[in-house]
């Protein structure tokens, strides 16, 4: 794959102010962002503007540098797959992390000592109520927690029990490590928050090295201060939670004190952004995969054919804010639409083909057109294809009995064929089950790179040579769900699975191509006449193509409707 260069971040927003006040009063001498998903899945759209916001501000400022962090915390939902999945998306946006290439579970060790320290300074404890008991004591935003009947264990107890829950000696959920903070607070995430949990599972990189576990809250801000970032970016959820991340990261004595700052999480229509929903998808084979061409994912939108480019622009068309909001599927189509018109040779294919046979033509009449390969731009140079007394056109583009506006072929009708002649439907050949079997059609052989003359012809249709074209299969893609909000119907007891599109993805097996097009090569993109931007799949057993967008936005309309 090509590593593109991405977008520069150029724009100005509240993180750039804060990262120059920072620079200007000598606080810092650069910055250090870190990205720090779970391998517990692929990522997503989401996950792009994260990745395209952290790496792009470490190199607009001189000397930053920005970590890739796997959050390996919680070994029951990851896998080393997703790891590898993860580094192969995030280098495929054209980006880098050199060396700085972090894992959590490094930091065990110190954790684990950093966790002493906090029992040692009467600033944690060993636990021993269960879960539900957990929950109930927490309390509610309105009324406050109630302090753990171990809340005052002697410190030489709270030692010995830390000790051996890392050693293995206690069951799953029979105890916690938590924070000494205070049951009354406002925060509910100080009320003496869960620092470790006994689970006794493997761990996708230790093995069965640690029998407990450190929560998200406590591992994640002692990491960014391990690896001195500077500035920690998160999603608004974690808002609630930066008085903790801070609290953990003072009491440790933490040499290096990393701040955390919010921005709000992308959502975008028509699809869901939420690993645990995508799994879902994945797993009850809803899609052929994480990286199903439909899926809102990296390795998906990779496989779609969508440009890493185009990506980056979407990402940052958006920028960064403050502010929940729904960002609309069509403007990261758009971007792709854009990229894809200044990057695509065209050419033509016929989804369905119906033939047409001209009357006025010898059987062995052939014509080879010289058509550019791009509308606008000359390098792309041009092409030979061949015109042939029979030909075949898209199905759709002909009908018996036009609609009113309908420019295209129809009965006694004329249309240019793109890059060639105008002509005129003389006969239609109905099949036995009164469907279109073939029509017979007239070349008016004085409109090559001409208007007819006295007369108005509207149309211009794609076309094939019936004997050069060459068959293949198209896949059409479409937006995976028909809803805008797809887990909306999760709100009235219905499942965000009830809302998939069940048009997203259909196969076209007799499709017709140019013949330049069996030359084509693996991956390369075109946009294929009037029918939108493909690319090639092609398999040892045949030729496909898949679409990567349509040409224009056919959502728009239906969302009017809606
Ligand atoms: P999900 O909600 O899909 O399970 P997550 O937040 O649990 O995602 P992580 O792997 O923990 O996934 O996320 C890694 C980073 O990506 C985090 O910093 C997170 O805030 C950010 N991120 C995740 N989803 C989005 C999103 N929709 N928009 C922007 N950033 C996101
Ligand atoms: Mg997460």
């Amino acid at each position: 794959m090509s590593e593109p260069s991405p977008i520069p971040y150029e724009k100005n927003n509240f993180l750039t102010n804060i990262i120059e006040e920072d620079l200007k009063s000598g606080k810092h001498k650069s910055i250090v962002t870190r990205f720090p998903p779970e391998p517990n899945g692929f990522l997503h759209i989401g996950h792009a503007t994260s990745i395209y916001l952290n790496f792009s501000l470490a190199k607009r400022y001189p000397s930053s540098r920005c970590h890739l962090r796997f959050d390996d915390t919680n070994p029951e939902k990851e896998d080393l797959r997703y790891v590898e999945a993860i580094k192969e998306d995030v280098r495929w946006l054209g980006f880098d992390w050199q060396d700085h290439l972090y894992f959590a579970s490094d930091y065990f060790p110190t954790l684990f000592e950093w966790a002493l320290k906090l029992i040692e300074k009467g600033l944690a404890y060993v636990c021993d109520l269960s879960a539900s008991e957990l929950i109930k004591g927490r309390g509610t935003p309105t009324e406050p927690g109630q302090n753990s009947p171990y809340r005052d264990r002697p410190l030489e107890e709270n030692l010995e029990l830390f000790h051996k829950m890392r050693e293995g000696h206690f069951d799953n959920g029979s105890r916690v490590l938590r924070a000494k903070i205070d049951m009354a607070s406002g925060n509910l995430h100080m009320r003496d928050p869960v620092l470790y949990r006994i689970k006794k599972i493997s761990h996708p990189r230790l093995g069965n090295q640690w029998n407990i576990y450190p929560s998200y809250d406590y591992a994640h801000c002692l990491s960014d201060a391990i690896e001195k970032v500077t500035h920690s970016l998160c999603t608004l959820e974690f808002q609630d939670h930066r008085p903790l991340y801070d609290w953990i990261v003072e009491k440790v004595e933490s040499p290096h004190i990393p701040r955390q700052y919010e921005f709000s999480r992308l959502n975008v229509n028509y699809t869901v952004t939420s690993k645990r929903r995508l799994k879902e998808l994945v797993d009850q084979g809803y899609v052929s995969g994480w990286d199903d061409p439909r899926m809102p994912t990296i390795a998906g939108m990779r496989n779609r054919g969508f440009p890493p480019r185009a990506i980056c622009k979407f990402c940052d068309m958006l920028g960064v804010s403050r502010n929940e909001s729904m960002t609309d599927m069509s403007l990261l189509e758009e971007c792709v639409r854009s990229e894809l018109n200044e990057t695509c040779p065209r050419a033509m294919a016929v989804l369905d083909p119906l033939k047409v046979v001209f009357t006025n033509a010898d059987d062995d009449f052939e014509q080879w057109f010289d058509i550019p390969n791009h509308p606008q731009d000359e390098s792309f140079g041009s092409r030979k294809v061949p015109f042939t007394k029979e030909i075949f056109i898209d199905r759709s583009d002909f009908m018996v009995q036009p609609e009113a506006k309908f420019f295209r072929l129809k009965p006694e009708g004329e249309v240019r064929l793109r890059g060639g002649y105008v002509v005129k439907c003389t006969k239609v050949h109905l099949d036995n089950q009164g469907g279109v079997d073939f029509i017979e059609a007239t070349i008016d052989y004085d409109t090559l790179g001409k208007k007819p003359e006295g007369r108005k012809v509207k149309g211009v249709i794609h076309w094939v040579s019936a004997p050069h074209s060459l068959e293949a299969k198209i896949v059409h893609y479409d937006r995976l769900f028909a809803d805008e909000n797809p887990t909306q119907r999760e709100k009235s007891g219905g499942r965000f699975l009830d809302a998939l599109h069940p048009e997203s993805k259909i196969e076209f097996p007799s499709a017709r191509l140019e013949p330049f097009l069996g030359d084509s090569k693996q991956g390369k993109a075109y946009q294929f006449e009037r029918m939108g931007y493909f690319v090639d799949r092609s398999t040892p057993e045949g030729l496909q193509f898949t679409k990567i967008v349509s040409l224009k936005d056919t959502w728009a309309k239906v969302q009017k409707k809606g």
